[in-house]
């Protein structure tokens, strides 16, 4: 059909973990609710599509992506493939009706946003939640007879953020009541990149799943396949996925959090090995609230005091930033690194991480690591 958005491209990889679970869900020998965890951007939620399209398709080698609930399915329009995840908390809802309408609403407009993209990475600012009025939503649903076969699928992305920020249990409650009794033919896949955060109870009640990550050369080969990368920017942005498909669209996409994270870590480790002056100008960039936001960029400078600790050690092949090898060239030969300084860098930075989790200023979090890094870096003693 013209004006038609392209279909999504195949899964890709994890072939014997994909022939396990067809054969599961052939024999119907599946539980009712798995929950497939690994990490973010590693593919959990296209796998949990795969599998409502494995277990509805009516071709021959299943899922045939051609039969019509394949293409409805990878159209996101499968009347029994129902995909929930976090979404914001809808503003001004001022009745429990009118909140579970905003939610639909939310919903369905993100839908309408993956059907029209189906490659956009969309890691979730942080803010977002999976509110009990779509867990009601799910329910309603799950009780009702499927439309077209004798089974439906609800696919949970990122269930841990069943608990939002009030720390209310409700949500996560709600849903387990359902999948203590799951209705005849509703099935749940659930995804988590922290299956640790979920409730026990709800992590019990299902088949875990681990979704490992794909070897770099899938993730370059997919790069420049589905987007038509350069092998070389393939590569490069494979190799800083750690084998996930979500993180190397990210890193291939100059605009993107993923690259502007690095850009932003490599700025910091510049101020760090710098002068003070510049650190404490590097730090004032950061915004007094949204500590959490930091997670990232933690992991993004740590990835590059790793490519330093390699680079001095001489193992360059074990750099994930090639982009940028004469740089990691010069400066650790300019601080003459030693690998146990670049581990403590490396150490000093996980600290900041964790500190990030809780409710801590960015700016004095930024600035005390970035003095610290400074002492480390340079070889001069601790305070
Ligand atoms: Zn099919």
């Amino acid at each position: 059909m013209p004006g038609r958005p392209p279909l999504p491209p195949a899964f890709r990889g994890h072939v014997e973990l994909r022939a396990a679970l067809r054969r599961a869900l052939e024999r119907r020998s599946l539980p009712a609710t798995v929950l497939i965890y690994g990490a973010p951007g590693c593919g959990k939620q296209s796998l949990a599509l795969w599998i409502a399209r494995t277990a509805l398709c009516t071709g021959g080698s299943r899922p045939c992506e051609d039969c019509k609930n394949c293409r409805m399915a990878l159209r996101l329009e499968h009347p029994d493939v129902h995909w929930y995840f976090p979404l914001p908390r809808p503003k001004g809802a001022s009745s429990p009706a009118r909140l579970a309408d905003a939610i639909e609403d939310a919903r369905h407009q993100k839908l309408a946003e993956f059907r029209e993209h189906p490659l956009r990475y969309g890691g979730g600012a942080g803010v977002e939640g999976i509110y009990l009025a779509a867990v009601h939503s799910i329910r309603r649903r799950a009780h009702k007879r499927p439309t077209a076969g004798d089974q439906q699928f609800f696919v949970v992305g990122d269930a841990e953020r069943l608990v939002p920020q009030e720390a209310s249990p409700e949500a996560a409650n709600a849903l387990l009541k359902l999948l203590e009794e799951p209705p005849d033919g509703s099935r749940f896949v659930l995804t988590s990149s922290r299956p640790g955060a979920l409730l026990d109870t709800i992590r019990s009640r299902a088949l875990p799943i681990h979704l490992p990550p794909l070897p770099v050369s899938e993730v370059a080969a997919f790069l420049q396949e589905e987007r038509g990368a350069t092998p070389e920017a393939a590569m490069q942005a494979a190799v800083l996925s750690q084998g996930s498909i979500g993180a190397a669209l990210g890193h291939l996409d100059s605009e993107s959090t993923e690259s502007g994270q690095r850009t932003r870590a490599l700025a910091l480790l510049k101020a760090a090995i710098a002068q003070r002056a510049s650190s404490y100008g590097a730090a004032m960039e950061f915004g007094p609230g949204g500590a959490r936001g930091l997670l990232g960029l933690m992991g993004a400078l740590q990835l590059w005091l790793r490519d330093l600790g390699a680079t001095s050690l001489g193992c360059e092949e074990r750099v994930v930033n090639t982009a940028a090898t004469d740089f990691l060239r010069d400066t650790a030969k300019r601080l003459a690194l030693t690998p146990d300084r670049a581990a403590r860098a490396v150490a000093q930075v996980e600290e900041a991480r964790m500190l990030a989790l809780g409710n801590v200023n960015p700016q004095l979090l930024i600035s005390t690591l970035l003095l610290d890094l400074e002492e480390t870096l340079n070889g001069r003693a601790s305070r």
